[in-house]
């Protein structure tokens, strides 16, 4: 089940865009949980958008840690978007679906070595945990059907185009002494096109 909040403005640092929540329930075995996703867009929407789908990555996005690359992914396609127009669809889903308690547990192993996928599978989850269930309702809700789509991951654009028309644009973010390991990773294991 899926409810859609009222929409409000939001000014940022980036530019002025328009909020809205779509908040989900989701059934995991016997346990229910809500997530509350975000939709950052502009006043206009163009025929073809521009469009990050972001997942949630707390350490990142709000900290700026330099262990991955979120953050500097996620200003770049938010300064992207406000000077092209379209929108930021911003997943809870934290540590590729894990969670912000398992993705520190999974730092903690990779501080003994372990890589990022090396670590999610050690604790007993796919390296990627993340399902993209909400991106259809909201390109609906939206009335989407052709995107330009911001991403650099194989995956994203091969769970999309089922969804809708979409065209890649990569984004470009600036790699950094403790992430350099983990882009390459996502670059070799991975896929991503970096
Ligand atoms: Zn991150």
């Amino acid at each position: 089940m899926i409810e859609v909040s009222k929409q409000a403005n939001l000014p940022t640092q980036f530019g002025d865009f328009k909020i809205q929540s779509f908040r989900e329930k989701k059934t995991f075995g016997n346990e229910t949980y809500v997530l509350e996703h975000l939709v950052l867009r502009t006043t206009e929407i163009p025929e073809i958008p521009l469009v990050r789908v972001h997942s949630e990555c707390l350490t990142g996005d709000a900290l700026l840690s330099l262990k991955c690359d979120c953050g500097g992914e996620l200003h770049a396609a938010l300064q992207r978007i406000a000077k092209e127009q379209g929108m930021l669809i911003y997943l809870r889903q934290e540590g590729r679906g894990i969670g912000l308690f398992n993705k520190v547990n999974a730092y903690a192993l990779q501080d003994t070595g372990l890589d990022t996928i090396e670590a999610n599978l050690a604790l007993g989850f796919q390296e990627d945990e993340r399902d993209y269930k909400i991106v259809q309702f909201i390109f609906d809700y939206y009335k989407l059907r052709q995107i330009r789509l911001l991403t650099n991951n194989p995956a994203k654009i091969k769970a999309f185009e089922s969804m809708i028309a979409l065209q890649r644009e990569p984004i470009i973010v600036e790699c950094n002494a403790h992430n350099a390991h983990y882009l390459e990773v996502k670059k070799t294991k991975m896929g991503h096109l970096l």
